[in-house]
Formats: structure tokens, sequence, C-alpha cells
């Protein structure tokens, strides 16, 4: 498989490895938006959020916020973004799933915006039975599970 972040993990390209377990790793982003910037990334290949396995996933948001504490300790930043990307549409480009870990001080150049639109009560009645009442029985099912009332 030709994929960046696996050639990284198996140790064929360079990176600035700053933490590593069984299940995930992190390094630093070769573009960084702010000193410090690191890429949080599970070891088994995934191409996104939607199929990445939870086990991955939960592992990689703990490391997320070690990772966050580590920046935030040594950069001495104020604040810190975790951004993950899916998509093209959504500004993905290394078709491995991975979270960013940006330290952010008042006034820095990194600019995360985007317009926050007007809305009113029954665009979000809509919206909410859009994605509660119509969800599919699969999905239903998987969440009553997890609620353990099934
Ligand atoms: P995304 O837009 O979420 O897919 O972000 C991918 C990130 O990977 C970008 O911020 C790139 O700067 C970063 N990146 C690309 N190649 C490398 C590399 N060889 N080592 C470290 N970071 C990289
Ligand atoms: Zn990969």
């Amino acid at each position: 498989m030709d994929c960046l972040f696996c050639g990284i993990i198996a140790g064929k390209i360079p990176s600035k490895k700053i933490y590593e377990d069984a299940a995930t790793v992190a390094f630093l982003d070769i573009n960084p938006a702010n000193p410090g910037h690191a890429l949080v990334v599970p070891k088994k290949h995934a191409e996104n959020l939607f199929d990445a396995d939870d086990e991955s996933l939960k592992a990689a948001v703990i490391v997320a916020k070690k990772v966050a504490t580590l920046v935030k300790e040594r950069t001495g930043c104020e604040g810190v973004n975790v951004l993950q990307n899916n998509g093209k549409a959504a500004g993905q480009i290394v078709s491995h799933v991975h979270f960013h870990v940006i330290p952010r001080k008042q006034g820095d150049t990194v600019v995360i915006s985007y317009p926050r639109k007007q809305t009113d009560e029954k665009e979000l009645d809509a919206m909410a039975a859009t994605l509660t009442k119509k969800r599919s029985a699969a999905l239903d099912e998987e969440i009553l599970r997890e609620m353990g009332r099934l």
C-alpha cells in the first residue's frame, strides 16, 4: 500500500517522532501552523474517521490529550486546537486518519474560521429530526446496544 503515514510508521520515511506506543504514533507536522504542531496517527491504516475502528480512535484521542499537554507545557502556548479532517471537501490531504494538535497563542497567524450562519428553531428542529428520527435501523440498534438497552 502506498501510504505516506504508513511509510512513516514503518520507519521507511523519516519523521520527527515525539510519541509512540503500541497503537499510536505522534510526529511533528512538516509544515506547522505554529511551532510544535503535531500529528497523532493510529498505526493501523484507515483512510478516515468513518473507516477507522473504535479502538484505534479511542487510543488516538487519549494520545492527542497527552501530546496536547506536552506541547502546552513545553512550548508555553496559551491554547491548543485538536483538528481532524475527513475527505477532500474537509481539507484532508493525507489519506490516513490523523489528528492535528496545534499550539495557539493570542494574536497568532493561524486562521480557523467559518461564517456562523443564522438559523431558527424550526430549522434546528427539522435538522434534529433528520439526524434522529430518520436514521437507519442498523444505527438505532448500535446506539441502543451502546446504551445497554439491547
Ligand atoms: P490533512 O490536511 O489533515 O490531511 O493534513 C495532513 C498534514 O500532513 C499536513 O498538515 C501536512 O503538512 C502534513 N504532512 C505531509 N507530509 C508530511 C510528512 N512527511 N511529515 C510530517 N507531516 C507531513
Ligand atoms: Zn496508511
